[in-house]
């Protein structure tokens, strides 16, 4: 397999399929495709600019200091 198939085979995260590419965004920092409509809860807009997958939010939303 090539590096080239394999960035052209992004699937979603959730369900595995690679379908409706339009509603699958990218995390910006996993790198993973999540389709709109298989997040919980679904995300109505094709997200601008950059977007993090609910993995990655749970993460870090903001750093807090104690
Ligand atoms: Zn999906
Ligand atoms: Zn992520």
């Amino acid at each position: 397999m090539s590096k080239e198939d394999y960035y052209n085979e992004v699937i979603c995260a959730e369900c595995g399929f690679g379908d409706r590419e339009e509603q699958l965004p990218l995390c910006d920092k996993c790198d993973r495709g999540y389709h709109m409509t298989c997040l919980k809860p679904i995300v109505p807009r094709v997200p601008t600019g950059r977007w993090y997958c609910p993995n990655c939010t749970d993460d870090a939303p903001q750093p807090k200091r104690f």
